[in-house]
């Protein structure tokens, strides 16, 4: 099964935590056991695991990566968001996950984020739901 979420990111550099339409979706899907990829078919976004439980670990990543990766740094890339490609790239643009029960098989204090690096835009998000 193949579901695509529509998102609208609200600001420039924003973490959007979609665990729960990830778990819907595999509930609609009825498979109990199998694998979850979850895809982001965009070049200035991406897509990771991490704790939800403080939404302070979500400021410190941000605050992190943008010391690491600065807007402003004699990028050559002319459309002027070479940061946020970067990002992607250091973020990933895919993660499998395992379903049992009928939910992401996640830590207790794990997540899934969808990260915008160039917003606020409208994103799209794969999710392919194999049983197995
Ligand atoms: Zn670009």
């Amino acid at each position: 099964m193949l579901k695509t979420f529509n998102i609208r990111t609200k600001s420039h550099t924003d973490f959007i935590d979609i665990t729960d339409l990830i778990n819907q979706a595999i509930s609609e899907s009825r498979v109990d056991s199998g694998i979850c990829t979850i895809y982001v078919p965009h070049t200035t976004a991406g897509v990771f695991i991490n704790e939800n439980a403080d939404p302070d670990v979500v400021y410190d990543v941000k605050n992190h990566l943008e010391k690491l990766v600065p807007w402003m740094n004699n990028y050559k890339h002319m459309e002027g968001n070479a940061a946020a490609h970067i990002k992607s790239i250091l973020t990933g643009n895919s993660i499998n996950i395992i379903i049992e029960n009928g939910r992401l098989l996640l830590g207790t204090w794990q997540a899934v984020f969808f990260a915008e690096f160039d917003g606020p835009r409208n994103r799209k998000v794969y999710i392919k739901i194999l049983r197995g």
